[in-house]
């Protein structure tokens, strides 16, 4: 009797320190700035309320960064053991090596050390410089650029299993919550699964979704979704691309044959390709900015969905990206959920890459 109520005990008491695990790892998205902006760079608050862009607006936003790392471990512990009051030439190296460990990129984190070195001293905080170059180098974060008085048009690409499909099926949940008509298309015609995947996406999101058989001509999708769109006077068509491997060129031929299709039948309906979405998973470390270059050079990307964000990754491939290649980190993905889309925060996200440390 005494064991099984003891055994109660423990059992109640894990799911109690259970629950509050899981609210700490995964911040909700109630005071997440909304996805999208308008042309010059403010966010629309649904149809009338439009805020600016403050630089106090987004400090708050408890979302965005990577996974919590605990104080002894995180990169923020890290540096501060690493510089004292004067660094040596050696610490500075040292530096160096624990950005690249985070993914941060060669590049960007020789850059990085270059700034905090530059305006070191001994009364500095370390990881305050490094966290001020950190957000500094990101940029302030825009969400999506579309517009408010014509059909926007998103193509979605990335390689497979990146997390295309999840991301379109989030965000036309929050662009429909912003009060918009939100349309998805399946371009991704090669996998025999995707129609009907994109379709359980669009029923949860409660949008509507022009896809055709399995082996159509993905470019053909794109051709009759943007015209059905127009047609319907929808706010925003999100086209779903088959994922490809970065370095097959057939593959990113047949990207580039689905942006122009859409073009050309954006140009006929007064539309426009406003957003080129590259997903990339947030653990693909390094290769992601392989992905993320030929990506960019076939399909003009305007911005980066860092998916997975939820799950063990460091996420410095943000940092890298925005570095090599120009391409701002947009949106983040939480997690599985309908919810888990979160606009990209580069305050909340350097704290959670420099860990509770900060
Ligand atoms: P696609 O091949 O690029 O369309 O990728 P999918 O959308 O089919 O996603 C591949 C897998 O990644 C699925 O199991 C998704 O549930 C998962 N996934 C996508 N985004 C996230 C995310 O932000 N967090 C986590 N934990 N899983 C994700
Ligand atoms: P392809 O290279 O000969 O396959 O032709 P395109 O690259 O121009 O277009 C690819 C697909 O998009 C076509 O097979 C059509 O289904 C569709 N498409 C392109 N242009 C048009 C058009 O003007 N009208 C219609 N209805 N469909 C078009
Ligand atoms: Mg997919």
């Amino acid at each position: 009797m005494e064991i099984v109520l003891i055994g109660t005990v423990v059992v109640l008491a894990l799911a109690v320190i259970g629950a509050l695990v899981v609210r700490r790892r995964r911040p909700r998205t109630g005071t997440t700035p909304p996805i999208v902006s308008d042309r010059d760079g403010r966010r629309a608050d649904g149809p009338e309320a439009r805020t600016e862009v403050g630089g106090s607006a987004t400090v708050a936003t408890p979302s965005t960064s990577p996974s919590a790392t605990s104080p002894s471990t995180g990169l923020g512990s890290k540096i501060r053991r690493l510089l004292g009051s004067a660094p040596t030439e050696d610490e500075w190296h040292g530096l160096e090596q624990a950005l690249v460990r985070a993914d941060v990129g060669p590049r960007a984190a020789s850059d990085l050390v270059a700034r905090v070195k530059e305006r070191f001293d001994s009364e500095s905080d370390p990881v305050g410089l490094v966290r001020e170059e950190i957000v500094g180098l990101l940029g302030e974060s825009t969400g999506l650029i579309l517009p408010g008085d014509r059909l926007a048009i998103v193509i979605v690409v990335g390689v497979n299993g990146a997390g295309k499909s999840t991301t379109i099926g989030k965000l036309a949940a929050k662009l429909r919550g912003e009060g918009k008509q939100v349309m998805l298309a399946n371009s991704d015609t090669f996998r025999a699964a995707a129609g009907e995947q994109l379709g359980i996406w669009a029923d949860r999101a409660g949008v509507a979704l022009v896809a055709q058989e399995r082996g159509a001509d993905p470019g053909s999708v794109a051709f009759d979704a943007v015209t059905s769109a127009a047609a319907k006077g929808s706010d925003v068509l999100i086209i779903d691309t088959a994922g490809r491997l970065h370095t097959k060129i057939p593959l990113m031929d047949e990207l580039k044959k689905v942006r122009r299709v859409a073009e050309k039948a954006a140009a006929q309906t007064g539309a426009g390709i406003d957003e080129t979405l590259l997903v990339l998973d947030a653990q693909t470390g390094q290769n992601g900015i392989a992905q993320a270059r030929a990506f960019t050079e076939a399909a003009d990307v305007t911005g980066v969905v860092l998916t997975k964000m939820d799950g063990s990754a460091r996420g410095g491939i943000a940092l890298a990206v925005r570095e090599e290649l120009g391409v701002p980190v947009k949106l983040v993905g939480m997690g599985e959920s309908i919810g888990d889309l979160e606009t990209f925060d580069p305050r909340s996200f350097a704290d959670g890459l420099l860990g509770s440390g900060v």
